[in-house]
């Protein structure tokens, strides 16, 4: 188990137990901690490990022992199918390249001991590659494939069932995890701290399904209309779930699904738009683009039009350490800065402007790119995942986009500003959430909305 942890609507554990089950042979789980996360917050690691724990519990009631492994993948991955005589590993997928690194080196270890590794995609609802054979152009290319494929996969899976009292007795572990050593223990950088408004784990991850599309008049009644207002807070907050894998995307669909009549086609169509159509896109692109995350991913028009405006004098040029502290002279985006350290969630809308603002404020798209990546992977508590990527590779090189009129400094590359910002919602009411955005904005010589 590693990018989809939970029990509950997972297809590569279902596939496992019912490997187990055909071969009367033993289940067991096992989750690899790895020495190397690019950021080792305190935000990101309490949610992982605490919903660990819960998937560990979860999975003590099925009698399928857990695994919480540290070290050497490799090493670990041998020792342990030496040591329990491992038939066969499944493991489920991920697009990005050091996960994929993992998952490959891995295989290559098994193999040595004649065991061979199935890879099951749990996070996509047409499998990655089944939905696609190739990079999809944008939305409206994939979407058909993907529509095509629905009636498919989008079914109930049954649960998984409780593992044999004979399988169990032969892999039954002598000590529980202690969960509360292990996080104790763990080093995190505790300048970016835990976020009060997402639960770790699949039950705080259903719950919040539930209130976003079942509860009485639920926030889905407004997607539609609202989804772009910052203001509004209308949108699902669903995407760290999707992305630690503690909410099948097939649960939530079938719920949305289920909730259409009640809750208006047209919002519960947006939403299944973005968290369908749009989620699996991202998967795609990194899966068949190993440049995902720089320039050279880029589709040829938008690397031809930032390079020939590369040298387009900018306006003004901000360090990452002065962006990264919302120090700019725009107060929405030092706003929008301070929402993502704060919240550790930018609203979806303003990820846009504040990817591109970064653009403009910053010598090249290269390093533009890498401060954005930066930034959202540090704070956002759904970073470090294909979507963020993809987030990225859009607002600054194009992706999935199209050409727009030549300006200076994007060239063809869609452009956003303050007043389109205006006409869409009320910055003001946004920006006077965060004092210190204004304050900033007037040390850095602009002019706040917020006298
Ligand atoms: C610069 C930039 C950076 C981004 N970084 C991330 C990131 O690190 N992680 C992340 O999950 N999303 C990212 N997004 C996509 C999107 O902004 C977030 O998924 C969304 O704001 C999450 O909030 P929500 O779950 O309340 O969204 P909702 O509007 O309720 O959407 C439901 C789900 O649909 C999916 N979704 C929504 N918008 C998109 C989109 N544009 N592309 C792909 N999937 C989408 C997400 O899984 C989301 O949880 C980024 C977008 C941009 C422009």
């Amino acid at each position: 188990m590693e990018r989809d942890q939970r029990v509950g609507d997972n297809h590569a554990l279902l596939y496992a137990s019912e490997l187990s089950h055909n071969y009367n042979l033993p289940l067991q789980v096992f989750y690899f901690y790895p020495n190397s996360f690019r950021f080792r917050t305190a935000r990101y690691e309490l949610f992982l490990l605490k919903g660990l724990a819960e998937v560990d519990w979860r999975l003590k009631q099925l009698n399928i022992p857990f695994h919480f492994i540290r070290g050497s993948l490799e090493d670990e991955v041998v020792n342990f199918a030496q040591a329990e005589k491992l038939g066969c590993a499944v493991v489920d997928f991920s697009p990005l390249k050091e996960k994929r690194e993992w998952r490959l080196k891995v295989s290559q270890a098994l193999s040595r001991l004649n065991v061979s590794l199935v890879e099951v995609d749990a996070h996509n609802i047409v499998p990655c590659w089944t939905a696609s054979d190739k990079q999809e152009y944008s939305a409206r290319t994939i979407r058909s494939k993907l529509y095509r494929h629905l009636n498919e996969f989008a079914r109930e899976l049954p649960p998984i069932s409780v593992q044999a009292a004979n399988l169990y007795e032969k892999v039954k572990k002598k000590d529980s995890i202690n969960w509360i050593e292990i996080i104790e223990s763990a080093s995190m950088d505790q300048t970016v701290a835990e976020v009060t408004w997402a639960l770790p784990g699949e039950a705080a991850a259903m719950e919040a399904l539930e209130d976003f599309l079942l509860k009485i008049n639920p926030r889905v009644c407004y997607y539609a209309g609202k989804k772009n207002d910052p203001n509004a807070k209308v949108i699902s907050n669903l995407s760290p779930y999707f992305n630690f894998g503690m909410l099948s995307p097939l649960r939530s669909l079938l719920v949305a699904q289920g909730a259409a009549h009640l809750k208006g086609r047209e919002n519960i169509n947006a939403f299944i738009e973005e968290s369908f159509v749009r989620r699996e896109l991202s998967d795609n692109f990194c899966y068949y683009n190993h440049n995902y995350d720089n320039i050279n991913g880029a589709p040829s028009w938008a690397q031809a039009t930032l390079r020939a405006h590369q040298d387009d004098k900018r306006v003004k040029l901000y360090s990452k350490n002065q962006l990264e502290k919302g120090k700019t002279y725009d107060d929405l985006w030092n706003a929008s800065q301070l929402q993502l350290v704060y919240d550790g969630k930018l609203h979806g809308f303003l990820r846009m402007y504040w990817a591109k603002k970064i653009l403009e404020w910053t010598t090249c798209a290269t390093e533009a790119l890498s401060i954005a990546i930066y930034l959202n992977d540090k704070y956002n508590l759904d970073g470090n995942d294909p979507n963020g990527y993809v987030g990225c590779m859009w607002s600054i090189c194009g992706v999935h986009d199209q050409g727009w009129k030549e300006r200076p400094v994007f060239g063809k590359i869609r452009y956003m500003n303050y007043k389109g910002c205006q006409r869409k919602f009320d910055v003001r009411q946004f920006v006077e959430q965060y004092p210190e955005a204004v304050e900033e904005c007037k040390n850095a010589g602009g002019k706040s909305c917020v006298s």
